[in-house]
């Protein structure tokens, strides 16, 4: 293999960002596939034992300075509240609290006006709430246990209470409603909508029932969501994410610039820096196992990545951003001479209309965002070459 270019100089050592998987549900829907269960007696208890122990364990091992904090699941507002109260003073006892932002998803059948206070008063700031409709007919096809005006009351209360919000919708859904979805968001004052379609993932009721997702229907989600929320002032900052300014994720903004981040709880994906950052290893991801091998105290899986598959991972998540990715910027975290490497790829691919270039910064067009896939295989094949070339005798 190609050794870098340039030793990796500009990697952030310290780690600045907190995923938290709360995987407890009110019920199982059925085109979900996240790792979710619902309530058995003693289990929550037995989860945030473990889980303060895996904070210190993180806390012990990783330079830590939080810019943000994230409690995903699962519903984590599901969790009552002396149970939540104890998990944010276990990662605040540990690992601290985010400077920047600190998001609580949110189910809108859990929100009332005395618990949002709570959760602004435990140091949430930031909103995510599972809208996904404000059609009924639509909410009872996904099988959501809330209707329309639980949603809507749920973001009014919250943004009432001072939060940040973001609406969750789900597009593509039969019989959807969905420029009627996207204005009642919009009127209600979010600031930021995240539109994803649905898809039917192996495993879920929805794929043993046959359900299927419409192409025009999926397109037409893909679009018509883009041109809706542009003409309310909003706009779409990556693929499936539209913000009003200064209401972008910064959380999920670390994903997408390839940034490292702790991963707290069953199931939780992590990113962390390497012990020794070099060729053989830049960075680590970690996949924390289900609940119970969790509970056990089982280590996650960790794959180690190298430069180059570092600076792959890093254009598969950047250039679902609108601003794109600068490619110096990614040498310089990389060691590796990103432009130098795949110059000729994506000269080829600007003349073909999947991505613009602008001096060092490279971003997706709007066919591009369709064939995401496509674009970063391309770029793969030039180190799956360099490897051929390397063991062919
Ligand atoms: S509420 Fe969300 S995480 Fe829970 S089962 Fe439904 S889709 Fe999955």
């Amino acid at each position: 293999m190609t050794r870098p270019a340039l030793p990796p100089r500009d990697l952030d050592p310290t780690v600045r960002h907190l995923y938290v998987h709360v995987p407890f549900c009110p019920s199982i829907c059925p085109y979900c596939d996240f790792h979710v269960l619902t309530r058995q007696a003693g289990l929550v208890e037995r989860y945030l034992e473990r889980l303060e122990q895996e904070a210190a364990q993180l806390a012990a091992t990783y330079p830590v300075d939080l810019d943000t904090v994230y409690l995903g699941g699962g519903t984590p507002s599901f969790l009552r509240d002396h149970e939540l109260r104890f998990l944010v003073e276990s990662v605040q006892r540990h690992l601290g609290w985010g400077r920047v932002e600190n998001t609580l998803e949110i189910n809108p059948g859990t929100v009332s006006p005395e618990r949002a206070a709570l959760w602004r008063a435990l140091g949430f700031d930031r909103a995510s709430v599972g809208v996904q409709s404000l059609d009924d007919a639509t909410l009872k096809f996904l099988g959501r246990r809330h209707d329309a005006r639980q949603a809507r009351e749920a973001v009014s209360r919250l943004l009432a209470q001072g939060f940040r919000v973001s609406g969750d919708l789900i597009t593509a859904v039969p019989g959807q409603p969905l420029e009627r979805d996207i204005h009642g968001l919009v009127e209600l004052g979010v600031g930021h909508v995240s539109a994803y379609t649905l898809t039917i993932e192996p495993g879920t009721e929805f794929a043993r029932r046959g359900v299927q997702v419409d192409e025009d229907a999926e397109r037409e989600g893909f679009t018509r969501s883009e041109e809706l929320l542009t003409e309310h002032g909003f706009s779409r900052y990556e693929v499936s994410n539209y913000a009003r300014p200064g209401q972008e994720s910064r959380h999920n903004l670390a994903y997408w610039q390839g940034r490292t981040y702790l991963g707290l709880g069953p199931g939780a994906a992590g990113h962390y820096p390497a012990p020794v950052p070099g060729p053989a290893a830049l960075t680590v991801r970690r996949t924390n196992p289900h609940l119970h091998d969790w509970l056990a105290g089982q280590e996650g899986e960790s794959l180690p990545i190298d430069p180059h598959e570092y600076v792959t991972d890093a254009l598969f998540m950047g250039l679902r951003l609108r601003r794109g990715l600068d490619l110096a910027d990614l040498s310089r975290r990389s060691g590796v001479d990103v432009a130098g490497r795949y110059g000729p790829v994506i000269e080829r691919q600007v003349g073909r209309g999947l991505l613009e270039q602008e001096g060092e910064v490279v971003r997706a067009t709007a066919h591009g965002w369709w064939v995401l896939n496509r674009i970063v295989s391309e770029w793969m094949e030039v180190d799956a070459q360099e490897v051929d070339a390397h063991e062919t005798p």
